[in-house]
C-alpha cells in the first residue's frame, strides 16, 4: 500500500537533484535543427538515467539533419513492461535564445528556459517517477521492463520514431506514458487522451507566361488562379467539425510585365476525428485538375495540383486510453488530486503509437507559453516556463496511478 505522506516527503527531497538536471538540460540548445546539441542532450540524458540502471541505445533519425532517438531500457525479471516518451528537442534556434536573453532564470516557484515545459520538465518527471517507484515499490520496480524513449525531433514530427517505438515495445505494453506538460482548468489537473491529425499540403499552379503588354490574352495567369483555389481550401474550415485549414505561405510571378506562369501556397489542416480527417484530405486532393483561368485567345488552362507533403494522422478518442485516465483519476481521488481529461489540438507522440499500446499524455508538470521565448516590458509577452510546485504533486499522482496498473495486471 502506498504511504502517501512518504512518497511525498521522498520526492521532495529529490526535487533539488531533478532541478539540477532539468538546469543542465536547459542550458544546452537542442534545438531540432541542431543535431550536435540534440545528441549532447541525448548524452546527458543517459548520464542521468545510469544512475537508475537504464541502459542505452542511440538510433539514427532518419533525416540525417537531425540528431539520435534515444532508447532507454531498464530489463525487469517479469513480462510485465511500460513505456515513459519524451523528446529531446526544442522549436528555438541558439540565435533566437540569445536575441531574447531566454536562457534558465528562476523567479521564485517559476522557471523560464527554453524547454522547461516542452518537454525537459517532462524528461525530468519521468526521471523523478522511476527514482519514487525505486524507492517505494522496489519489488514492482524490479519486475518490470521500463523503457524510456525520446524523440529527436517531435517538433518537426519525425514520423520514423513511430517505427522505433514499435520496434522497441512489445505487443502487451501496458502504457505508453507521455510526458507533455498537463493541462489545467481551474483546480482541474488536465490528461490527454485524444489529439488532432495534422497534414501538410503544397498546392502549385502552372499557368502560361506571356508579355503583359503585347500578348496579355495569350497568359493564363497563376496567381488569379491560386487566389480562387485558396479561397476554396479556405472554405473548407468547418469548426463545428473541429477541422481548421490554415493557408500559412503563398508566392509566385517574378517581374510586372509579365503575366505569372507560376504560384505555389503551402498550409496545414487538422481535424480530431478520422472521418472530418479522410473527408477534410478529400475534398482537398480533388482540386487538383483543370483550373478556371484561362488563356483569352486559346483557351489554354492553368493547371492546378494539390499533394500532401507529410501526414501524421489523428490520435483518435479510444477506450484504452480511456482505461488509462480511469486508473489516474482513481489515483488522484486517493491522493486529492482532481484530474480531467482534454483532447488536445497539438500534435505528440502520442500521435504515433495510440493503436499500438494504450497511451496516455500530458503527465509532465505544469508550465505555459511553450513555443514561445519573447518577453515584453509589459509583460503582455512571457516567455515558456514551468512551475516547480507542480513536480511533487504531479510526480506523486503518476507514481500512484502506474502502481494501479501494475498491481491490476
Ligand atoms: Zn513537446
Amino acid at each position: 500500500m502506498l504511504n502517501a505522506a512518504l512518497l511525498k516527503s521522498f520526492l521532495e527531497s529529490q526535487l533539488p537533484a531533478a532541478l539540477e538536471i532539468l538546469q543542465r538540460m536547459v542550458e544546452i540548445n537542442s534545438y531540432t535543427a541542431n543535431r550536435e546539441g540534440v545528441n549532447r542532450l541525448g548524452r546527458l540524458t543517459v548520464d542521468s538515467f545510469a544512475s537508475l540502471g537504464f541502459a542505452a541505445e542511440f538510433v539514427p533519425c532518419t533525416n540525417s539533419g537531425f540528431g539520435d532517438h534515444l532508447v532507454l531500457t531498464r530489463l525487469g525479471h517479469s513480462t510485465r513492461n511500460v513505456a515513459l516518451i519524451s523528446h529531446l528537442d526544442t522549436v528555438f534556434p541558439p540565435e533566437e535564445e540569445q536575441r531574447n536573453h531566454f536562457h534558465w532564470h528562476r523567479v521564485g516557484d517559476r522557471i523560464y528556459g527554453p524547454g522547461t515545459q516542452d518537454i525537459k520538465g517532462g524528461t525530468v518527471m519521468v526521471w523523478l517517477v522511476l527514482s519514487a517507484l525505486r524507492e517505494h515499490a522496489s519489488e514492482l520496480f524490479e519486475e518490470t521492463t521500463w523503457k524510456v524513449l525520446c524523440n529527436a525531433a517531435e517538433e518537426r514530427f519525425a514520423p520514423d520514431f513511430g517505427d522505433v517505438c514499435r520496434k522497441h515495445l512489445k505487443a502487451d505494453t501496458l502504457a505508453a506514458l507521455v510526458f507533455e506538460a498537463e493541462g489545467r482548468l481551474g483546480e482541474e489537473h488536465l490528461l490527454v487522451v485524444a489529439r488532432k491529425g495534422r497534414a501538410e499540403w503544397k498546392l502549385t499552379v502552372e499557368g502560361r507566361g506571356a508579355h503583359a503588354g503585347g500578348k496579355h490574352n495569350h497568359g493564363a495567369n497563376a496567381i488569379v488562379q491560386i487566389a480562387k483555389t485558396i479561397e476554396r481550401i479556405a472554405a473548407l474550415t468547418d469548426y463545428r467539425r473541429d477541422i481548421t485549414f490554415n493557408v500559412g505561405t503563398v508566392s509566385g510571378g517574378t517581374v510586372l510585365n509579365r503575366v505569372p506562369h507560376e504560384a505555389v501556397a503551402k498550409g496545414e489542416f487538422r481535424a480530431f476525428t478520422s472521418e472530418a480527417y479522410q473527408q477534410g484530405k478529400a475534398a482537398l486532393l480533388t482540386l487538383t485538375g483543370a483550373g478556371e483561368v484561362r488563356s483569352a485567345a486559346d483557351g489554354y488552362s492553368s493547371q492546378v495540383k494539390v499533394e500532401l507533403t507529410s501526414e501524421t494522422r489523428p490520435w483518435l478518442r479510444n477506450s484504452t486510453s480511456d482505461d488509462l485516465l480511469e486508473i489516474w483519476k482513481q489515483a488522484g481521488v486517493d491522493l486529492g488530486i482532481a484530474v480531467g481529461c482534454e483532447e488536445r489540438g497539438g500534435l505528440s507522440d502520442g500521435n504515433l503509437i495510440w493503436d499500438v499500446v494504450p497511451t496516455i499524455d500530458g503527465l509532465g508538470p505544469w508550465g505555459d507559453n511553450d513555443h514561445c521565448s519573447e518577453r515584453s516590458a509589459d509583460g503582455s509577452k512571457l516567455p515558456e516556463f514551468v512551475d516547480v510546485s507542480s513536480f511533487v504533486p504531479k510526480a506523486m499522482l503518476n507514481v500512484a496511478a502506474i502502481l494501479k496498473l501494475l498491481e491490476k495486471t
